[in-house]
């Protein structure tokens, strides 16, 4: 049987410390290790019950045995906030932050919480796909997060085109809870861009959510923060979208409880098998995923695995335009390299600012012009540019770029290509 395998280090904060041993037998939902009171970090429960096979400084691995079942060992604690922490949830979405640190906080008067459903990245859609199957539980969980933090109103947002998610939230929409469409545009899910769009507050790039009185909460992370208070269950399972170049030709699959730990190999055979040819496995979106393996195993943040198209070869001398919210130079170098390009310059939006070692965008999604930042990169050699810029940043160069005969490439384009979907270039109308 498939080893399971749990990082140690999952999310923002320290490594979680084991507290089991090689030979132990576990059962699903048991502790494996923890995390000082004091301390960032997060618990880490098995998703199977099983013999422990090796335990090292990084990660502990698990062979399942028995019966696949979805019961678990429950959480002891009592109050909300001390489940959340039991439960070791995190920020789903990506960040990874721990939730129990986030909603240990109770709003004086006026308090906002924003569940942000945006589900920001192309072709990630198990987020809208937990709306439609939990629907009730996602609004008990913005009522509990509400209480928590003592909220007046939660806003639930969402992408206008999702029709059935947003007809199945108004069917049980309760007091205190509403929902805010938001443009099909990336990056429109920045936690700056969801307190923008739903209160009209543009926050500095080094201000939380706080400073405009919210709080900004994945839409997985309720529903997993209503299981941990309902049903005392530990974060154990994830939602996720597997995608790309797969067998099946219906390119884009989402599921719903996957166990952590398991395989991305596993998912893409449970996806229908992954395509003979393809250019590299995304874990995570098409903007900000990194390149992993097959071996890699599904952690608390994992919510995309793409196979995308076969690389094409790209010019000799390339330059590379960098955005705040889309792949950084590392990862466009990465790309640069697998076209065959070599970078002979790299520009920076001129909205992406450095924060505590972090690029930070002054106002995501809506761009500054780009004309410039093309024109250096003409003048350093590039033959054409790869770019990671958000949807309004690449519309700009596309009315510059191919008027100086510069081709245009997009850190985006092997995921969307695989999944027949339409490449960030001009905006439609
Ligand atoms: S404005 Fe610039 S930094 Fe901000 S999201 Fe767009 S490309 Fe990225």
């Amino acid at each position: 049987m498939e080893l399971y395998e749990f990082a140690l280090k999952q999310g923002i904060g320290d490594v979680s410390i084991p507290i089991v041993s090689k030979g132990d037998s576990i059962k699903r939902g048991q502790l494996i290790a923890t995390c000082d009171n004091d301390k960032l970090g997060n618990n880490i429960h098995t998703s199977v019950s099983g013999i422990v096979e090796k335990v090292s400084e990084t990660e502990i691995h698990v062979t399942p045995c028995g019966e696949e079942s979805k019961e678990f060992i429950p959480l002891k604690s009592e109050k909300p906030i001390d489940l959340v922490q039991e439960a070791g949830i995190i920020g789903l979405g990506g960040a990874g932050f721990p939730t129990h640190i986030k909603l240990n906080h109770q709003f004086d008067e006026q308090g906002t919480i924003l569940v942000n459903a945006s589900e920001c990245e192309p072709i990630l859609s198990h987020n809208v796909e937990r709306i439609v199957a939990s629907t009730k539980e996602i609004i008990h969980g913005t009522q509990l997060v509400m209480e928590m933090t003592h909220a007046t109103q939660a806003i639930i947002a969402i992408k206008g085109h999702h029709k059935i998610a947003i007809e199945a939230l108004e069917k049980n929409l309760q007091p205190g809870i509403t929902i805010h469409l938001l443009p099909n545009i990336y990056p429109v899910g920045d936690e700056r861009a969801v307190v923008r769009e739903c209160l009209g507050t543009l926050l500095n790039v080094d201000q939380l959510p706080l400073a405009a009185n919210a709080i900004v909460i994945n839409l997985e992370t309720v529903f997993r923060v209503y299981e941990a208070i309902v049903f005392k269950k530990p974060l154990i399972d994830k939602d996720l979208t597997v995608a790309g170049k797969l067998e099946d030709p219906a390119a884009i699959k989402t599921f719903l409880d996957v166990p952590l730990g398991m395989k991305f190999s596993e998912m893409f055979d449970q996806a229908g098998g992954i395509g003979k040819e393809y250019g590299e496995i995304i874990d995570g979106g098409p903007f900000m995923g990194k390149r992993a393996s097959l071996d890699h195993p599904i952690e608390k943040t994992t919510g995309g695995l793409i196979a995308t198209e076969v690389f094409w070869d790209g010019p000799e001398k390339i330059g590379l335009l960098v955005c705040a919210c889309g792949a950084h130079k590392e990862r466009l170098t990465q790309i640069a390299t697998s076209m065959g390009s070599e970078v002979c310059g790299v520009e920076y939006c001129k909205q992406a600012i450095e924060v505590n070692g972090t690029l930070k965008c002054t106002n995501p999604g809506i761009c500054p012009g780009q004309v410039q930042k093309v024109m250096a990169l003409k003048k350093e050699g590039a033959q054409a540019v790869l770019i990671s810029n958000c949807t309004d940043c690449s519309n700009t160069v596309m009315s510059c770029a191919p008027k100086m005969k510069l081709p245009v490439y997009h850190a985006t384009d092997g995921a969307l290509r695989a999944c027949n979907m339409r490449l960030v270039r001009k905006m439609r109308k």
